[in-house]
């Protein structure tokens, strides 16, 4: 097909000609004497893009399922109990892998749809009088229904349990994209990986760790050994890592994090809300509905779009990709048929988003579901002539 593949999936997301320009280069020595200077360039400013000026941030080559392992097994002893929400696949699959390394999960059985309630998580935490449970699991953004929970208002029920269980974040799809305040939520572990907010192909796991969580590596037992954080501390401290660093993908991250703290992460974060104020619009033109089931829960950075009774999702997202040479994310396990998603992650602006809504418009249609031609991408057009930053001229 001639002209730009249009890609709208909640990662890999759309990586920016700066960040391939940054990648583009040979390879070089990664224990020479002047590589500290990149380690530390990234290092140091990794922690502002979660509102952070005291986490360890710890980059590691891996995607951001292997950071659910490293945070857990750096973090909890062998047999511990834990806590989760379950509300999509992703949440599902942080729980199995827990359970993989042996550690008995209470799962809190959400509808998918809806977010992590934390009147829930207070009332499991409040039973537990003993403190046996060591960890709780949430999913900031549940990438496979578009929902965003309340991280702020979670730490805020696990204070008034007055419960001393770490908690652990997934921030895969919202990290660098939603806002996210591991310091005021006094989060122990969050969990991302390159390929989403960071505007980056797949390729690295980043795992930010409390000082709770660092002053405590040497007391726990779980085994470990490459995603023990103690050698990849030691080497970090001098600028090093302690086996070959994905050196290309790093390059891509230090340019990542001069565009997005150039932004200013309340820009992005902003800009990300506004952009999917638009698609939110579109889908309500459309006539359709979103997984998320209410205002409260609705992600700024994954769309999750239910197709009417009778309507098969998995042939919008064919025909989409046939005809115009449109990915859109597919609905995951129990969703598959019944959703389709659209990203509007990382590196995305108005127009970009009017061609993925044009697409999905056409598709749509293409697909037997009768939407009126130009209503989406006109309800989006106003609502982001509407929102127009006072900035812009
Ligand atoms: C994408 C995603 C993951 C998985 O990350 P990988 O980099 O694919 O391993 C985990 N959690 C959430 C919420 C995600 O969106």
């Amino acid at each position: 097909m001639t002209g730009r593949h249009h890609l709208y999936i909640p990662g890999p997301t759309n990586v920016p000609d700066r960040l391939l320009r940054a990648m583009h280069r040979a390879q070089e020595d990664h224990r020479s004497a002047s590589f500290p200077t990149l380690t530390r360039s990234i290092l140091s400013r990794l922690p502002a893009v979660v509102g952070s000026t005291t986490a360890t941030p710890f980059v590691f080559p891996a995607s951001g399922s292997a950071m659910w392992e490293a945070a857990l097994v750096n973090s909890v002893n062998p047999g511990a109990r834990l806590l989760a929400v379950r509300f999509g696949q992703f949440s599902h699959l942080f729980i199995q892998t827990a359970r993989s390394l042996g550690y008995t999960v209470d799962v809190i059985e959400v509808p998918w749809g809806e977010g992590a309630h934390p009147e829930l998580i207070e009332a499991a935490l409040r039973a537990d009088t003993s403190h046996e449970i060591q960890g709780v699991l949430l999913v900031h953004n549940e990438t496979a229904t578009g929902v965003t929970s309340d991280v702020g208002a979670v730490r805020t029920a696990m204070d008034r349990a007055q419960h001393p269980a770490l908690l652990f974040v997934d921030g895969v799809s919202s990290i660098a994209s939603l806002d996210f305040q591991m310091d005021a939520w006094r989060v122990d572990c969050a969990i991302t990986g390159s390929q989403k907010g960071f505007m980056l192909p797949a390729g690295l796991g980043i795992l930010y760790c409390s000082d709770r969580v660092v002053n405590s590596l040497e007391s726990i037992t779980t085994p470990r050994a490459y995603f023990d954080l103690r050698p990849m501390l030691a080497n970090n401290r001098q600028g090093y890592f302690p086996s070959t660093p994905a050196l290309t993908l790093l390059w891509g991250l230090d340019e990542a994090l001069t565009m997005l703290l150039d932004e200013g992460m309340s820009n992005v974060v902003a800009r990300h809300a506004r952009l999917a104020e638009g698609v939110r619009q579109a889908v309500h033109a459309w006539g359709l509905s979103l997984c998320a089931t209410e205002p409260r829960w609705y992600s700024n950075t994954v769309s999750a779009l239910v197709v009417p009774d009778g309507a098969d999702a998995r042939r919008v997202i064919e025909l989409a990709a046939a005809r115009w040479n449109l990915a859109l994310g597919s609905g995951l396990t129990q969703l598959a048929g019944r959703v389709f998603r659209i990203g509007h992650m990382g590196d995305v602006n108005e127009l970009m988003l009017a061609g993925a809504l044009a697409g999905t418009e056409m598709a749509l249609l293409d697909a037997g579901i009768a939407v009126t031609p130009g209503s989406g991408v006109a309800a989006a057009a106003t609502s982001w002539r509407a929102t127009m930053p006072a900035s812009a001229v």
